[in-house]
C-alpha cells in the first residue's frame, strides 16, 4: 500500500484526506497555515471560505444545485459539513464561515486517520513509496508556483475581488428592509433601497474613487467576479441589471418597487456580520468607506473586511493533466482544486473528492492504466467538469464554474427542447449515471480491500 500526502488543507485538500480517510486509508495532509498565510487566508481551521459566505443555489435544477447533490451523494464532507452549518439566505446555500470551517476540522479529526502537519512543500518531487495531490490552490506559494512553471511553462492567472463585510449593528435600520427577492424562502437579506438620484450619485463615485492598481486587470478578471466599479463604468444600468437589482424586492415603506438595491447577506448565523453582495471591489479602502458611506444604511458602517483584489494562479489543465488528475509528467503526483482550473468553492472541492478517490484505488494497487475505466461521466456535473480540465481543447483555457454548457446530454433522459424542462430531465440523468459510477467504484474498493 503506497503512503498518500494531501498538500493544502483548503477546500479541495479537505475533502480529499476526508474521502480517503473514508475508504480505510490513513493520510498526511500538509498546509502552511496556521504559521504562514497566503494573502487571503486568515483562519487556522482547515477549509476556509476566503471571501463570500454563499455556496450558490441549493436548487438541484441549477448548474451549482445539481454539483451539490452529486456530492451529498458521495459523502462529501464540505456538503455536510455545510449543511450543518446553514444560515438563512432564501435558495442560496450560505454558511457560518467560522461554524463551518470548525466543522470540517471536528470531522477530519473524527476519521483518526488523517495526520495534520504545518509545511510548505516547494518542489514536485514525490517518493517512491508515496502518491502526493497537490491541493494548493489559487493563492500557491511563490516556491511551488515556480517549481510548477519550471515544468510545465509559465501558470496561468486571472484577477478575483472579494466584498467587504460589516458589522450588523453599525448599521442604520432606518434606511433598509429586510426581504427575500422574489419573496423566496423567508426573508433574510438586508436591503438598502437607492433612488434615481442617490443610484446615479453612487456610480459616480465609483467611477470616480481611487483603485488599487493592477497590470493587465481588464483582461483578466473572472467573469463572474468582475469588481462593482468595473461594472459601473459598462453603462449607466449595468449594476441596476446587476447586483444592485431591485427586482422581486417591495419596500414595505413605499409599497413600491425602488430604482436599485444594494442587498447585505449574512455572514454568521448569529447575524452579526453582513456581506455587501456582488460588491466585490479593487478600490482603496479609504475609497471603500466614503462610496458606500453614500448608501444611507452604511453612513456610520463597521467594515470588518474590506474588499480585495487578488491573482489566483491556475495551470493548463488539458496539457499538465491526464485522467484522475494525474499529472502527465510525473508517476506520483496529481493535483486537485482551482489550481486544476476548475473555478469556486464547491468546484474546487468536488474536484478534491473525485480526484482523491481515484487516488486511495491506485495507493490499494489499481494500476494507473486503469483510472480511465472509472472516470465520471460528463452526463455529471461533477464528471462535465473533471472533463472540462484534463480535455478541453479551448486555445484560450479558463477556469470553469459548474454550468450546464459543459454537461453532456442523454438523449434516453433529456428529450425536451425548452430550457426549463430540459433542466428537470437533467437530475434524473444525473442520479442514473452517478448510480452506475458508484457501483463499479464500490466493487473496485472491495476487490482491493477498500472498506466502502
Ligand atoms: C480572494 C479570493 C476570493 C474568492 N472568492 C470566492 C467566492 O466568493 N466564491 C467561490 O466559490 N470561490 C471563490 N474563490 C475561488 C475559490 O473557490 C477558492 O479560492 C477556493 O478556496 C479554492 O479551493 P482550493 O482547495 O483549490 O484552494 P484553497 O482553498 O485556497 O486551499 C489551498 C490551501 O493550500 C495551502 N497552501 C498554499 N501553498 C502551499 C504550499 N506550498 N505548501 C503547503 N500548503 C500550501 C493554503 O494555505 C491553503 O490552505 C476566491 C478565491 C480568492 C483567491
Amino acid at each position: 500500500m503506497k503512503k498518500i500526502k494531501v498538500v493544502g488543507a483548503g477546500l479541495a485538500g479537505a475533502e480529499a484526506a476526508w474521502q480517503i480517510a473514508r475508504l480505510g486509508l490513513g493520510c498526511e495532509l500538509l498546509d502552511i497555515k496556521p504559521g504562514q498565510m497566503t494573502a487571503a487566508h486568515s483562519s487556522i481551521y482547515p477549509a476556509e471560505l476566503v471571501c463570500s459566505n454563499s455556496l450558490k443555489s441549493d436548487d438541484p435544477q441549477t448548474a451549482s444545485g445539481l454539483l451539490k447533490r452529486e456530492m451529498r451523494q458521495l459523502d462529501s464532507i464540505i456538503m455536510s459539513a455545510a449543511d450543518a452549518t446553514r444560515v438563512p439566505a432564501g435558495s442560496a446555500l450560505a454558511v457560518d464561515r467560522e461554524a463551518f470551517a470548525r466543522r470540517v476540522d471536528a470531522l477530519l479529526d473524527s476519521t483518526g486517520l488523517i495526520r495534520r502537519r504545518e509545511q510548505e512543500i516547494a518542489d514536485l518531487d514525490v517518493a517512491a513509496d508515496c502518491l502526493m495531490i497537490l491541493a494548493t490552490g489559487p493563492l500557491t506559494t511563490d516556491k511551488l508556483m515556480a517549481a510548477m512553471a519550471r515544468e510545465w511553462g509559465d501558470m496561468l492567472y486571472f484577477f478575483d475581488a472579494a466584498a467587504p463585510i460589516v458589522s450588523a449593528d453599525s448599521l442604520d435600520p432606518e434606511h433598509y428592509f429586510f426581504a427575500s427577492r422574489y419573496g423566496k424562502g423567508s426573508a433574510d437579506y438586508l436591503n438598502c433601497p437607492l433612488d434615481r438620484d442617490l443610484y446615479l450619485k453612487f456610480r459616480a463615485a465609483l467611477l470616480a474613487a481611487d483603485k488599487v492598481p493592477v497590470r493587465d486587470f481588464d483582461r483578466k478578471v473572472f467573469q463572474d467576479c468582475q469588481p462593482l466599479e468595473i461594472l459601473a463604468e459598462r453603462g449607466e444600468d449595468t449594476m441596476r441589471f446587476g447586483p444592485l437589482k431591485p427586482v422581486g424586492l417591495i419596500d414595505p415603506r413605499t409599497g413600491e418597487v425602488p430604482y436599485a438595491v444594494l442587498q447585505l447577506r449574512r455572514e454568521q448565523s448569529s447575524g452579526e456580520m453582513y456581506n455587501l453582495v456582488g460588491c466585490q471591489t479593487r478600490l482603496t479602502f479609504s475609497a471603500q468607506r466614503e462610496v458606500f458611506g453614500l448608501i444611507p444604511a452604511l453612513r456610520e458602517a463597521e467594515y470588518l473586511r474590506f474588499g480585495v483584489m487578488h491573482r489566483n494562479h491556475y495551470i493548463h489543465g488539458p496539457k499538465v493533466l491526464a485522467v484522475g488528475n494525474k499529472v502527465r509528467s510525473r508517476e506520483n503526483l496529481f493535483l486537485a482544486g482551482q489550481i486544476t482550473g476548475v473555478e469556486g468553492y464547491l468546484e474546487s472541492a468536488a474536484s478534491g473528492l473525485i480526484t482523491a478517490r481515484l487516488v486511495a484505488l491506485v495507493a490499494a494497487g489499481l494500476p494507473v492504466d486503469c483510472l480511465s475505466s472509472l472516470t465520471l461521466p460528463p452526463t455529471t456535473m461533477m464528471g462535465a467538469l473533471a472533463n472540462y480540465v484534463t480535455t478541453s481543447d479551448s486555445k484560450d483555457f479558463q477556469p470553469m464554474n459548474a454550468n450546464f454548457g459543459i454537461l453532456c446530454y442523454d438523449p434516453d433522459f433529456v428529450t425536451a427542447r425548452r430550457k426549463r424542462e430540459r433542466r428537470e430531465q437533467v437530475m434524473p440523468m444525473s442520479d442514473h449515471h452517478l448510480a452506475i459510477w458508484r457501483d463499479k467504484y464500490l466493487k473496485l474498493c472491495q476487490d482491493y480491500g477498500l472498506c466502502s
